[in-house]
């Protein structure tokens, strides 16, 4: 029986192939009291002991397998954050002291500690810790597995060829899917932002998650088509729909090598106008696939990152040595370093974000800066002395209004001050910019524009507040419309106050990365476009199929539309035209 469903696209990539299911549910854990005598809980102590020293083997061994360059970097990393948890003295602490205390099995302890640990993550409400939730679970259950002599690592033997249909998975789970040549992942769980989706985006593998009930439906074996970019899955398609399937997929992998031998040609319009291309990053090897994919600097570089999945925030010398790498490999290239946006749907342990009703609207990215300050400072030092080695630029992410940005600007003359004081060497004239993606800050941003040297429109945010849309809630997606005429006219108000101020302006959201929106941007002068590296060759010949003044004439149009459906329509019908090759339907 044919079944359609539509989830999260998480990866993009077109793929059709036999389901392959893994359990990952927790396993059922019963309360068991010990016999009496301090030799039955010294017995479970042990027993508890072994399982956790087990469970980092098999941890360090798959981050130990996934060092090389055959793996992105971005799996030791997650590797590394897990081990880090099973290393967590105070998990072990606390999971011995339940066993003693209340005579338990190590199984019960283990997952009673776990739940709580998840419930204070759960109480942040945000979805990023709700990914991190997920790795104290994914830890704990590996404890368990080894307590029943199990195999902690249900996905480690994947058929070649198979598409992976599980309810979640672990970045243990993401590891062997390296090895498996799997063609899909399919989760029930997940968002844009969790392991599964960066990880399928970083191995190129197409990933639809979020599909909400699916493992129920799914035979083993059945056939599974997947299409990553549109959120698609098909169960059992009937004989024509695969057919269509496997000829969108032939297509795709044409356009993927026509579009990598555009190779070195410049994003430049039909009518010769250049617009620099730069690249978003999260981990500091992307930029390697970024300089790869024809990246001409970083536009964001998400530092973060680099807090997130840890006890303690990275230390300034530690954040030097990130940033100086970045930074020197990218040289003479610029690299574009935002301070840390941590809170709203990015968690780390430090600093602490406590619950929060609206944690969007809450202690998030600035303002947890400002309220940080010497975390906030010790990163700007670190900018600054970084910068010293390459082309580098800060800007801050979810400025309001003047106030904050003035008050980041105090930080870091702060931090220039304190580097003055301890003789360390830092790039006293180092470019603040200024993020536009909040919409009191569009609305003074000819304000904004006398302190800030650059501007970067982040759509992603400015979308969700100015439509009040949750960017990462699945149930209002629909809502989420970057083609609303409120849209266009913060963004067109954003260039033009740089324009006006003499400012260079980018664009960082993932707008910059739509077929269909790139006209929109070209035709509001922006100078500067910055995409996830993967999207850097479509973007550029995009643009090389743009006339800038065509592109200026549909902006007019488009500002007079009504809806967001008639501005897409605009675009669509001028895409079809002017590069049908390229339009989203066509890509996958
Ligand atoms: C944005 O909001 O558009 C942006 C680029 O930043 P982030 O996605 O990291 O919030
Ligand atoms: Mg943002």
């Amino acid at each position: 029986m044919t079944e359609r469903r539509g989830g999260i696209p998480a990866s993009p990539g077109i793929a059709l192939g036999p389901a392959h299911l893994v359990e990952r549910r927790p396993l059922a854990v019963s309360r068991r009291p010990l016999e009496a005598g301090a030799d039955a809980v010294e017995a479970e102590v042990e027993r508890l002991r072994e399982a956790i020293v087990r469970g980092r083997e098999q941890v360090a061994r798959v981050r130990d397998r996934v060092r090389d360059a055959r793996h992105p970097p971005e799996l030791a990393q997650m590797m590394e954050a897990h081990l880090q948890l099973l290393e967590d003295e105070a998990l072990e602490r606390a999971t011995e002291r339940a066993v003693r205390e209340e005579r338990v099995n190590a199984e019960w302890a283990v997952r009673q500690v776990a739940e709580s640990i998840r419930a204070a993550l759960e109480a942040s409400g945000d979805e990023f810790f709700r990914e991190r939730r997920d790795d104290v679970l994914f830890a704990a259950d590996r404890i368990v597995r080894n307590l029943a002599g199990l195999q902690p690592d249900p996905a480690a033997d994947l058929p070649a060829g198979a598409v992976v249909v599980a309810h979640e998975l672990s970045p243990v789970d993401m590891s062997h899917l390296v090895h498996g040549a799997v063609a899909a992942v399919v989760t029930e769980t997940g968002s844009r932002t969790s392991h599964t989706a960066i990880l399928a985006r970083a191995l190129g593998l197409p990933a639809v998650v979020g599909v909400e009930d699916l493992v129920g439906s799914v035979a083993e074996g059945a056939t599974v088509a997947v299409d990553g970019g549109r959120g698609e899955v098909v169960v059992a398609p009937p004989a024509g729909e695969m057919a269509a399937f496997r000829d969108r997929a032939r297509r795709l992998g044409e356009l993927q090598r026509a579009l990598r031998d555009e190779g070195e040609r410049p994003a430049e319009t039909r009518d010769g106008c250049r617009i620099a291309l730069w690249a978003n990053i999260e981990f500091p090897d992307e930029v390697d696939s970024a300089l790869g994919g024809g990246a001409e600097g970083i536009g964001l570089y998400r530092t973060e990152f680099l807090y997130v999945g840890r006890p303690q925030p990275p230390s300034e010398e530690e954040q030097l040595r990130v940033y100086e790498r970045v930074a020197s490999r990218m040289a003479p290239r610029p690299v574009t370093l935002r301070t840390f946006d941590l809170g709203g749907d990015k968690f780390a342990t430090r600093p602490q974000v406590a619950g929060e009703l609206n944690p969007a609207l809450g202690l998030r990215a600035l303002r947890l800066g400002l309220r940080e300050r010497d975390v906030f400072r010790a990163q700007l030092r670190a900018m600054l002395r970084a910068a010293v080695s390459g082309n580098v630029a800060v800007m801050f992410p979810m400025v309001c209004g003047v106030g904050d940005f003035r008050e980041a600007l105090d930080v870091v003359a702060e931090a220039k001050d304190g580097l003055r004081h301890d003789g360390l060497p830092f790039r006293e004239d180092l470019p603040v910019g200024c993020m536009l993606e909040v919409p009191s800050a569009v609305v003074v941003a000819d304000l904004l524009a006398r302190y800030a040297a650059f501007f970067s429109i982040g759509t992603n945010d400015l979308v969700q507040y100015a439509l009040a849309i949750d960017r990462g809630n699945e149930r209002v997606a629909h809502l989420y419309q970057p083609f609303h005429p409120a849209v266009l006219r913060l963004m067109r108000q954003a260039v033009r106050a740089g324009r006006d101020a003499g400012l260079p302006v980018s664009m960082c959201g993932a707008m910059a990365e739509d077929p269909l929106a790139l006209p929109l941007l070209v035709g509001l002068d922006i100078d500067r476009i910055s995409v996830a590296p993967a999207s850097v060759p479509l973007v550029k010949a995009v643009v090389r199929s743009i006339h800038r003044d065509a592109a200026r004439r549909l902006v007019d149009e488009a500002l007079e539309a009504r809806t967001a459906e008639e501005v897409a329509e605009i675009f669509h019908g001028h895409a079809r035209r002017a590069y049908p090759d390229l339009v989203p339907e066509r890509l996958s």
